[in-house]
């Protein structure tokens, strides 16, 4: 039976929840926003099966893949929408055109990123870009035995930990399954997103509304406007230099969206508690899906120095680094709409630690889950903990030690 008494060892894949024969684990969300397994002790019959699925228990091996590539989706629109080179819709939109699902994250109506399944070209919008949440599985890895079972396509993309969570959760293996995990930093708090979406982006959008009505001295009354898209990785000041975006129903003309924040990457403040460190899961420092670990079939990250590997191909636009586990893969990926370069492993790790090692842990990272929990905003708890002044180290070491 499940029993979590290191949080770095669990990523929060599900996958015993969705092989539990008895329903009697589900995942409860800690102090800190992340969701663990909980047994229902009176429900369980002792199978085991819990822990058989369970890829932190049994870590897939590492693998080389076969071939690797920079590689862009020849529609530049497509490309731009997303988050790297766009290759993520190319394997998708083959996938649908072929009669098949995509399971990818998406937001719901609340800004929650959770898994789902698209079955036409047009569901799959949503899956696109990167959402720098953990996103939620709820019942995706059993609707994908389900499609597999009727012989259906299917293209299943995530985190790594989430492919390896999948495959240990099916117990055949599948011919009509194509599994796709990103290069993966590390997952941040779904609680840590929401505090920042409530208190921080929320609040703007409420005071635009005053300052519209202001500016325009309407004297009725004007519903806030609803948020109509979020980006973490806009690309209109360039690939490289990506910003966080926020999207909101126009004031003045409701069937528009107006550009209610637009902040550098290395200025947002839920951006910069990702970037370093401070928000992830615990089993992101510890990570035992990387690399080939993922049991996937093809691994999609961004190409980082790309203008240092392939010079001409760069005009950040966005480029995919594309690792492709195994011959199906491959000649799948050959059909596809791509310009593509044949480049080594190190080509891209050389630029992209995290395809092979977890990122550090920060020692400030419970403090600035702390600074949280006491009603700090993310920007105030990202600044507290950063400020690196004699009298904030003092106190954090009183704390540390003491508890002061
Ligand atoms: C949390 C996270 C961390 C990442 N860290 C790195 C990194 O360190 N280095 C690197 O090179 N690349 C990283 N990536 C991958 C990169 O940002 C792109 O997602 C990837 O290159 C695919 O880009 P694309 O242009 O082909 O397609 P896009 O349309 O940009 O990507 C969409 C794909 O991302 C998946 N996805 C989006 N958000 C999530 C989520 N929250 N959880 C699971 N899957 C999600 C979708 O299901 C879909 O498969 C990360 C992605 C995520 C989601
Ligand atoms: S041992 Fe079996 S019944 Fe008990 S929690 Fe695990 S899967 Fe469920
Ligand atoms: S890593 Fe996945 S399978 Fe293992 S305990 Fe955590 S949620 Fe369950
Ligand atoms: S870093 Fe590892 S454990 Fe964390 S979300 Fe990514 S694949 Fe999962």
């Amino acid at each position: 039976m499940i029993e979590i008494k290191d949080k770095s060892q669990c990523c929060g894949c599900s996958a015993c929840v969705s092989a539990c024969p008895k329903e009697c684990i589900s995942m409860q969300s800690d102090s800190e926003g992340f969701a663990y397994p909980v047994v229902d002790r009176k429900s369980c019959i002792g199978c085991g099966l819990c822990e058989k699925v369970c890829p932190f228990i049994n870590p897939g091996q590492d693998r080389k893949p076969v071939k690797v590539y920079a590689a862009k989706n020849s529609d530049e629109v497509i490309r731009m929408k997303s988050s790297s080179g766009g290759v993520f819709y190319a394997l998708a939109e083959s996938v649908i055109k072929d009669g098949g699902v995509v399971f990818g994250a998406r937001f719901d109506a609340s800004w929650n990123v959770v898994h789902g399944y698209a079955e036409t070209v047009d569901e799959l919008y949503p899956f696109m870009g990167s959402k720098y949440v953990q996103s939620s599985i709820g019942k995706s890895y059993v609707q994908a035995e389900h499609f597999l079972k009727t012989g259906r396509k299917v293209l299943f993309s995530g985190t790594p930990c989430q492919t390896a969570g999948l495959m240990h959760y099916l117990k055949n293996r599948y011919d009509n399954l194509l599994t796709a995990a990103v290069i993966c930093h590390g997952v941040p708090s779904p609680k840590i997103w929401k505090i920042y979406l409530d208190k921080e982006i929320k609040s703007q959008v409420a005071g635009k509304t005053k300052a519209s009505k202001r500016n325009m001295a309407l004297s009725f009354s004007v519903d806030m406007p609803k948020i109509t898209g979020i980006s973490f990785r806009d690309k209109t000041s360039g690939w490289k230099n990506y910003s966080f975006v926020v999207r909101v129903k126009s004031v003045v003309e409701m069937d528009k969206s107006s550009v209610l924040l637009s902040d550098m990457h290395m200025v947002n403040p839920f951006m910069k508690s990702f970037l370093s460190n401070l928000n992830l899961r615990p089993s992101c420092y510890a990570c035992a899906a990387k690399g080939g670990r993922a049991c996937c079939d093809i691994m999609l990250g961004d190409f980082w120095g790309i203008e240092n590997v392939l010079p001409d191909f760069d005009d950040d636009k966005g480029c995919s680094a594309v690792l492709i586990y195994g011959k199906r893969a491959l000649s799948f990926v050959s059909t596809l709409p791509l310009i593509k370069h044949e480049v080594s492993f190190n080509d891209v790790s050389a630029f992209n630690s995290c395809l092979t090692s977890s990122v550090s842990h920060q020692h400030n990272r419970y403090f600035f889950f702390r600074q949280v929990a006491k009603g700090d905003t993310i920007s105030s708890a990202y600044h507290d903990v950063v400020d690196d002044s004699f009298f904030k180290r003092f106190c954090r070491i009183l704390y540390r030690k003491f508890g002061i």
